[in-house]
This record gives structure tokens, sequence and C-alpha cells, in this order.
């Protein structure tokens, strides 16, 4: 099985020029509906790799499939891969060279159109990590997100997955409000459980930080200073105090999906993952959360879900989604009635365990 893993590195935009790449995402989208427009002056390697992109897409990750017509595609490149001691991998006229003796990326004529131009950025530590873990780069895309220049790697690998032990590990996907539950489960027994969310009082006080702030300009619009230095600052700063909560949840889910893998690559177990965001957005709605905040609490958990996925492939980890119920006894799957606390009970056998329990007696029923 392949799997991949992409990297994204900014570069320099005053070294580009980002009316170039923007044609060359044009003509990526024109290539891709098999229109043939050979620009005179684009160098031919780039314009080949344009037209021939088709034929490696399954190795690409994103950007691949223009959603429209003349929509920006990201622009496929092939890469030369210069290793220690100087074995060469790759097309030698490859617009992108990754040197890994000087550790630097160099793009031919990829950022602007100039006859011998060429820039560098250094290689990022994490392209060395993956290919230490035998990852091939053959692969790069390069592209604009919000006018800024990126260059994509990405590392392909060939895995095979180890076939599990008698550990399962169970991830349950809530909002950040009840947190991701895991649980490890050995040989039908739950032995240690966590609920794991970032700090929630932090996304609190940034929150109502966030909403003072909002209050305030409406007022100050209201009596005629709407265009006034002040509410520029004063917006800034709710602008800047919800970006800090997106960070925050953001760094949560890529710690976490990280550790989660690591966690079932030491027990060699099988991940079973339970997305249940939708569910808990509905839950969080029955709650009368106003939206804003419901939106902050389902922040960065597709991400997350996204991510989990690709390390488990990229590592090698077997996993399966699979919808777990929380409301439905284990025991008997009669309903479950919720008490203080999240406390669920089955009125039927007695059952009772905490919500974010009640998915893992279920993976110990039904995997
Ligand atoms: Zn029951």
């Amino acid at each position: 099985m392949k799997a991949h893993r992409a990297m994204l590195i900014k570069l320099p935009k005053n070294k580009c020029d980002v009316n170039y790449i923007r044609r060359l995402m044009a003509l990526t989208n024109l290539f891709y509906r098999d229109f043939e427009i050979w620009e005179p002056d684009i160098p031919k390697t780039i314009q080949h790799d344009l037209y021939n992109f088709k034929n490696y897409m399954g190795s690409l990750v994103f950007g691949t499939k223009p959603k429209r017509w003349f929509a920006r595609v990201w622009v496929t490149l092939k890469t030369l891969r210069i290793h220690q001691g100087g074995a060469m991998k790759g097309d030698r006229g490859a617009p992108v060279v990754l040197d890994f003796e000087n550790n630097v990326v160099r793009l031919r004529r990829v950022c602007r159109n100039e006859h011998g131009c060429s820039i560098e950025v250094s290689m990022p530590k994490w392209v060395i990590e993956r290919v230490k873990e035998s990852g091939d780069i053959k692969f790069a895309m390069i592209g604009l997100r919000n006018n800024k220049p990126y260059l994509a790697l990405i590392a392909e690998r060939e895995v095979v997955q180890y076939t599990p032990s008698e550990y399962i590990l169970v991830v349950d996907v809530n909002s950040w409000r009840h947190g991701i539950a895991w649980g490890l489960i050995k040989n039908g027994k739950l032995i240690t459980w966590r609920n794991e969310k970032p700090d929630t009082f932090l996304i609190n006080t940034f929150y109502h930080q966030t909403i003072d702030r909002e209050r305030k300009t409406s007022k100050l619009k209201k009596l005629g200073y709407g265009s006034s230095a002040k509410v520029d600052e004063i917006k800034e700063q709710a602008h800047a105090r919800k970006s800090k909560i997106y960070r925050i949840t953001r760094d949560k889910a890529y710690f976490l999906a990280s550790k989660f893998v690591r966690k079932a690559l030491k027990y060699r177990a099988l991940l079973v993952i339970d997305d249940m965001t939708e569910e808990s957005r509905r839950e969080l709605l029955e709650e009368g959360l106003p939206r804003d905040v419901i939106k902050l609490l389902m922040s960065n958990l597709k991400r997350f879900v996204h991510q989990l996925e690709t390390l488990a492939k990229w590592y090698g980890v077997p996993y399966e989604f699979r919808r777990l119920p929380s409301t439905i006894c284990p025991i008997c799957e009669h309903k479950l009635i919720q008490e203080r606390d999240r406390v669920m009970v089955c009125e039927n056998c007695g059952f009772k365990a905490s919500r974010d329990m009640v998915p893992m007696y279920w993976a110990i029923k039904v995997i």
C-alpha cells in the first residue's frame, strides 16, 4: 500500500512572481481539461510537467482536480533528489531540486520566469524526517494560498500494515467541549481511558474578550465613530483573540493525532475511530449555545480526523471507522437515559457509565 504525506513550505514572496505562478495555475487547469496550449515564453520542462501530471495524479494529495473552469489548480512538478554522497534520483532537468547534501530546496524558473532564475529555501526538518522514514519525494506542487506562494512536497512511501495484537485503541471524536475520548482495550477489557481537550478555560477567556471587543466596536459605530483608528484597533484585537482560539484547537488536534498513532504503534493495536462530529454538533445546538461558540468548539476536528488517518496510513497502523453508539445500552441495547454530569443509565439492566465510556463498551462488544 502506498501512503502519502504533504508538507507545505512558504516561499519568499519578494523572490517570486505571483502573477507568473497564477498563470501556471490557470494553465494547469486547461491541461487537465485536455487542452494543449504551449506558451512560447514558459520553459518547456515546466510545460511538459503540467501536461503529464494526469499520469501520476494518484500520487498526489490535494488540489489536483479543478473544481470549475478557470479555477486555479496547484502546479505539479517533478523533482530531482540529491542524497548524501551525491546519489541522484529523478529527472536531472526537474524544476524542483531537493538537495539533502546541503539541505536546501532549489526551484528553477518556477517562481519567476527569468532565464537562469533559481531560488533556494532551506529544507525543513520534517522533510528530512520523512525521507529518513524511507519516504521518497517524487513530486512537488507550487501554488498560491491567500495570494502567497507555497511549495508542497509530497512524500510517498510503500507501507505494510502490521497485524493487530490483542490491543484495540478506540478514539471517540466529540466537540472540544467534551473532548476526544480514547480507551485502550486488551483482550476485551478496558485497561486505560482518558478524555483529552485543550485548555477550555483559556478558550473561554479569549472568547469573552472577543465578544467584549465586538460589542465595543458596534457601540462606537452607533455613536458615529465607525471609521476611527480606535475602532480599527479594537477590531484587530478581537480578530487576534479569535485566531488564538483556532490556533489552540489546531495545535491540540495535531498533537493528539500524533499521540494516538504513537500509542497504537507501541501496542501494535487496531485503531478504531468513531467520528461523531456531526452528532456532537447537534448536541451543542440542542444545548442552545450560540452558533459562533459551536463553530469554535468544532474547529479543527475535521483536521484532527484527517491527520489521524494520514498518520495511521503513513506508519502502517491498521485502522477502521466505526460508529459506536453512546445512547444505547451495550449490554441489553435498551435506550440509555442521561443523568447529571453526562452519566448514562440503563433502566432495563442497570448499566451505568459516563457518556464517553459507552462507546468503549460497544467496541468491546462488536470488534
Ligand atoms: Zn441495559
